[in-house]
């Protein structure tokens, strides 16, 4: 296989790996030094990739369902079968504890045995009409499919569109993050080995500007998926408006957790010990603000304190429990908004500084003090860094929360009933969690409200996304009694 951590990857084009004109390199944010080179699709790359994608799409349409569907399954299990290859690789290419990796890989497994199980069960409805009509819907595929994807969960959240895409008929054309292509590439090549045809699964790299633009502007495109930064997010939208095709956009977030008095604060801090060290808090849904109740703030600022101090950080592969930031941009970034809340009067409960090591490594960091209105407490950090804020009263710490343009997530701990199921209610959010922290499957639907997103991915959902509802109108009568509706 030539992706198998190879230090050189070619575009991965109709079933095969090709060369482009220019290189450019992916590094080990662990130790900032190059692992790979990938050569760049560019436009022409992606045109070929798209013309791939055309070609084949029809055949697989056709394809008996369940045949469709045991493709996908045994591509599936090829995945499973390389769970550890490809999560190294993940690993060396985004910084990702290596135990994080083998979990997400072997999630992003589940979703296309998911949506492999889903491939017979894509049907229309009947629907009454008058005299001797029948009429009815017919669920079919959009046609090519372009995905962009980041780099903080590359695997996953490919798996994530594609599997539904797939699985509805269409053909997909992926475009990972130039920071993490690598097991993205080794993903196209194991769907080809698993023998879902040429060209039903292309995957093209390189920048945004250059290859994600003239993928996404491309007429010949008939949907989009794309999963980023609002600011891309904006720019991805219009292109799907100007070409009139439908879109899916998973943005970032700002995820409030409400800690009450009568919560489990054991719990609680767990929660919080995920949300800073899933890829270094680096995740749409990360929770970066916890309001905690004045009757409860003490003991557990104190837990969540000594719990944040006993983190081990290292490069992924050593798994340890924190990893490095994705790039020095990144680490920059971090560093930006703590030191702009420490310099107008938040403190660090905790951490707040960059280690003394290579690699773009920042301390797991707990601030307190910040106003609401902080960047820190409105922007992405996108870092280990999580704000605390003292609440008193209910409504009140709901409109804190949802006092965000985001709406992504939310996490509610309590352990009276209706306040959990009013709290959750209540939240400005596509997913409310109460008591737990990441409750997510391959079936439960995901998506933003406000500017967290369009759309929902995951679950029976996101097949709708990806087929187009045609209604089928017959008059079966000698027309005398059946009276057309339009
Ligand atoms: P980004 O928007 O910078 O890049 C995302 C992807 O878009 C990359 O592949 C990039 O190359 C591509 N891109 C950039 N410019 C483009 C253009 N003009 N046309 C087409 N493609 C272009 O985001 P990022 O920094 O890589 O990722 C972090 C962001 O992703 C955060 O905001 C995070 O919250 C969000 N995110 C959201 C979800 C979700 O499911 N909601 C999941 C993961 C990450």
């Amino acid at each position: 296989m030539q992706g198998e951590q190879s230090d050189h990857y070619g575009v991965f084009i109709d079933g095969k790996f090709r060369d482009g004109a220019e290189t450019f390199d992916v590094e080990n944010p662990a130790t900032g030094s190059s692992i790979a080179t990938v050569a760049e699709a560019s436009e022409g790359g992606v045109g070929d990739a798209i013309t791939s994608a055309k070609r084949a799409q029809p055949e697989w349409a056709a394809m008996d369902p369940a045949e469709r569907g045991q493709h996908l399954s045994a591509f599936a299990e090829a995945i499973r079968e390389r769970v550890d290859d490809i999560s190294k690789t993940v690993t060396l290419e985004n910084g990702r504890p290596i135990g994080q990796s083998v979990g997400l890989v072997s999630s992003a497994a589940d979703y296309i045995e998911y949506y492999a199980g889903m491939t017979t069960k894509i049907q229309g409805e009947t629907i009454p009409v008058p005299g001797d009509q029948q009429a009815f819907t017919r669920k079919e595929p959009v046609g090519v499919s372009a995905q962009v994807i980041p780099w903080n969960a590359p695997i996953l959240l490919c798996c994530r569109g594609i599997g539904p895409a797939l699985a509805a008929g269409n053909a997909v054309v992926v475009k990972p993050a130039p920071e993490a292509p690598l097991g993205l590439l080794e993903i196209g090549e194991l769907a080809t080995e698993a023998g879902i045809p040429d060209g039903v699964l292309n995957v093209v790299t390189g920048d945004g500007e250059t290859t994600g633009a003239a993928l996404t502007t491309d007429p010949r495109i008939d949907e989009i998926t794309f999963t980023g930064s609002v600011a891309t997010g904006q720019i991805v939208g219009k292109a799907a408006i100007d070409n009139v095709v439908p879109t899916a956009l998973e943005l970032g977030g700002k995820s409030p957790a409400i800690v009450f008095e009568d919560a489990n604060l054991e719990d609680a801090v767990e929660g919080a010990m995920k949300a800073l060290t899933l890829m270094s808090g680096q995740v749409c849904f990360a929770t970066t603000r916890i309001f905690v109740h004045q009757g409860c703030y003490d003991e557990f600022r104190e837990a969540l304190r000594e719990a944040v101090e006993s983190i081990s950080i290292g490069p992924g592969i050593e798994d340890r429990d924190l990893g490095p930031l994705v790039s020095n941009d990144g680490l920059e970034k971090v560093r930006g908004y703590v030191d702009d809340a420490l310099e107008n009067g938040a403190s660090a409960l905790t951490g707040g500084s960059v280690p003394d090591r290579e690699g773009y490594f920042y301390e797991p960091t707990v601030i307190e003090g910040a106003d609401d209105d902080a960047p820190i407490s409105c922007e992405e950090v996108f870092g280990p860094v999580i704000a605390l804020y003292e609440f008193s009263d209910e409504r009140e710490t709901i409109r804190r929360a949802n006092d965000t343009e985001f709406g992504l997530y939310a996490t509610v701990w309590t352990n009276d009933l209706g306040r959990g199921h009013r709290v959750a209610n209540e939240i400005e959010a596509g997913s409310v969690m109460v008591n737990q922290y990441s409750g997510s499957y391959p079936q439960t639907p995901f998506g933003g409200y406000k500017k967290s997103g369009l759309g929902r991915e995951k679950g029976m959902q996101a097949i709708d996304h990806y087929t187009q509802l045609k209604t089928v109108n017959i008059d079966y009568g000698d027309g005398s009694d059946g009276t057309p509706g339009e």
